[in-house]
């Protein structure tokens, strides 16, 4: 897998499982809030039903109630009679006013018609015709009179819901009707008649119709043998009416569904074919329950049959439920396509920046490992500390410059290799640095004494440098042991100030000297300085008897003597040949003189055995004290010099001073 996949996959699953878990949380919102509305609008057509049923039985009741019922008997039944041409134009009026019914039949007890009314439709609307006597028909072998005329007082006959059939024709277009009967009884209880209201039940469907129609939703409606009266496809209505017919039942359609909708009194089933909301109808269930009330008893009908049932159903087919629960462009869907392209983005320039960073990490690395080799291979310890003092790196130059392993360095205190001397001041240096960026060692070359493991300690140079990484300090030490360069310099130093023969200091150094402590002397001025020249006397005659080496012999015990009589801080030097000098800084007139009598006779006293021969010579000392006219030292050493020869004039081994 590539790294941009390992990025993108996961977040993008993450992203999609949200998604589709909200996409079906709303789905299931949308459904259940689709159930509930089905189950509603069905409650709501049911309602409207029974409403309607309870006010045809109402009307029913009324009618049969009018008054003009009062001046008819069997005796003077039939349609030439006054009363009942004046019953008549009541029914007209009646009829006027009630458009859902299409006939009202007052028959007497033979099933004739006594009075008719006729609804006729029209394009400018409804009217009603009483139909003339001579058109008046027998309608004793109508299941709605035979099953009538037999009823007690109080009890209504309703038909089944059939298609109106004009002259053993259905009529078109089909015309669904129920024909609500009542007997009708004179004011003694004989019974003399039937009253019917033929309902025209097209309004009823009309408002099923209309309870989906903004959704393009339908209710259905099935008689109890699953036979559809209403539905949105007219083509498969009222099959048992018609021949081949037997087929177009919803019982044939859906055989496993109507097994639950014939048997529950109302559900709901989400179907592979759709969602199937149903109930039972049963529109004389009020005037049941009525029964039941504590209604006057004049005011209680019942009804027979005594099961009138129906089934309401709604039928949503899957693809509309579908369309309704997941519409395709849901707000969701949006989100999460661009959710996931802006993540299909930052993943690309998160790889993009990982690739880079791995690079440059590489670069990085390999970098390092150069380093790291320069600085092992490098001739100068490289040794680098943080803040704290702490080691954090130890090449292996430095490792044998100190003596200690790599690992036995690193994590130390580098007080650890410094001098006691330097060892207390070094953390402060540290921290003074950090804290004032004031060089004292950084930047800076310097020599320092070094510590051993063995605690030898040697002079090194040390080249400090600082760095902050962050909120750390890197501090970097290039170092060499220079312990040689050291002892070269020394004598060097000792070869330049020296003497070769006796080890004195030669003439270069006591010129420096001199100058020196005339200097001093005069910024002092309370200072004394004196100043002597020693000269050995008739010595060429030494090299001229004995030979070189014995003349050689005798001026360094001469020197020695020198040495020897002088204080700690005279200064002691050959000032070329067989003549010696002596600075006596802080030493009047007095002292010089006195130190000059006590070498001249230490000297004179000096024997020197040298192959067999005893050697010895003595000295003239010329000495000079400082003047306060003395400009320069030359002056001094000038008068020293007079002296000097005026003790060779009276005769040598003399101390004179000038
Ligand atoms: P005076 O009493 O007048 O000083 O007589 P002198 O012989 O000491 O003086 P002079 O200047 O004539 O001779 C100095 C001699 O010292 C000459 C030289 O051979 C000798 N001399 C100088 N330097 C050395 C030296 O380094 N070694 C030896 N062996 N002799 C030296
Ligand atoms: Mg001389
Ligand atoms: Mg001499």
């Amino acid at each position: 897998m590539t790294p941009f996949a390992r990025l993108f996959i996961p977040v993008a699953a993450v992203i999609l499982f949200f998604a589709i878990y909200l996409d079906d949380t709303q789905a299931s919102n949308k459904q259940q809030a689709l159930m509930n509305n089905e189950h509603l609008r069905i409650s709501q057509q049911l309602q409207t039903i029974h409403q309607t049923f309870d006010n045809i039985i109402a009307d029913l009741v009324i009618l049969s109630k009018h008054n003009d019922f009062e001046h008819i008997s069997i005796a003077n039944i039939n349609p030439s009679n006054q009363h009942v041409q004046e019953l008549a134009q009541e029914f007209k009026q009646f009829h006027i006013h009630k458009p859902h019914y299409d006939q009202i039949r007052f028959l007497n007890l033979s099933g004739m018609e006594i009075i008719r009314t006729n609804r006729f439709n029209s394009d400018n609307g409804s009217s009603i015709e009483i139909v003339a006597p001579n058109k008046l028909q027998s309608k004793k072998h109508r299941p709605y009179f035979t099953q009538t005329v037999g009823l007690s007082n109080q009890e209504v006959h309703i038909s089944p819901m059939e298609l109106n059939i004009e002259h053993r024709k259905i009529q078109q277009p089909i015309k669904p009707t129920i024909r609500f009967s009542i007997p009708l009884f004179d004011s003694k209880g004989v019974k003399f008649g039937i009253l019917t209201l033929n309902y025209n039940a097209s309004s009823l469907f009309q408002q099923l119709k209309e309870s989906g129609l903004k959704d393009g939703l339908y209710l259905s409606l099935l008689n109890n043998q699953g036979y559809w009266l209403e539905d949105a496809d007219t083509s498969r209505t009222w099959g048992f009416m018609y021949t081949g017919g037997s087929n177009n039942t919803f019982k044939h359609q859906h055989p496993q569904l109507w097994k639950t909708i014939s048997t529950s009194p109302s559900g709901q089933i989400m179907h592979r074919d759709g969602l199937f909301t149903f109930s039972q109808v049963h529109p004389l269930a009020s005037i049941k329950k009525r029964l039941n009330d504590n209604t006057p008893a004049e005011l209680l009908y019942r009804a027979i049959p005594k099961t009138y049932t129906w089934i309401l159903i709604s039928h949503i087919p899957a693809a509309t439920v579908a369309a309704i629960i997941r519409p395709s462009a849901t707000i969701y869907n949006i989100v999460t396509a661009s959710l996931l392209a802006i993540w299909f983005i930052i993943a690309l320039i998160l790889v993009q920046q990982q690739a880079v960073k791995k690079d440059t990490q590489r670069q990085l690395a390999e970098k390092d490992s150069h380093i790291r080799h320069i600085v092992d291979a490098a001739m100068n310890g490289i040794i680098t500390i943080n803040e704290h003092g702490i080691i954090e790196s130890f090449n292996p130059a430095a490792a044998q410059m100190f003596g200690y392993d790599q690992d036995e360095a690193i994590g130390q205190n580098i007080a650890m290799i410094v001098s006691s001397a330097d060892e207390k001041t070094h953390d402060a240096y540290i921290q003074r640095y950090i804290d004032t960026r004031e060089a004292h060692i950084v930047g800076k070359p310097r020599e320092v004494i070094a510590k051993c493991k063995d605690g030898r300690l040697f002079p090194i140079e040390l080249f400090v440098t600082a760095r902050q990484i962050d909120d750390h300090w890197l501090f970097v030490g290039i170092l060499h042991d220079i312990s040689e360069r050291k002892a070269m310099q020394a004598k060097l130093i000792e070869l330049a100030t020296t003497d070769g023969l006796t080890g004195l200091f030669n003439r270069a150094h006591f010129n420096d000297k001199l100058n020196e402590e005339f200097k001093r002397a005069k910024r002092y001025q309370q200072h004394a300085l004196s100043l002597m020249i020693l000269d050995a006397d008739h010595f060429k005659s030494v090299n001229d008897y004995y030979g070189h080496p014995a003349g050689d012999a005798l001026l360094i015990a001469i020197a020695r003597m020198a040495q020897q009589c002088a204080r700690e801080t005279d200064v002691v030097a050959r000032y070329g040949g067989e003549e010696f000098v002596i600075i006596m800084p802080d030493s009047n007139a007095n002292e010089a003189l006195q130190l000059a009598e006590r070498l001249r006779k230490a000297i004179a006293e000096l024997e020197i055995e040298y192959e067999g021969n005893n050697i010895n010579r003595t000295v003239s000392i010329g000495i000079a004290c400082l003047q306060e006219s003395d400009k320069d030292s030359d002056m001094l050493l000038s008068r020293a010099d007079q002296a000097l020869y005026h003790a060779k004039e009276s005769g040598r081994n003399k101390a004179v001073l000038n």
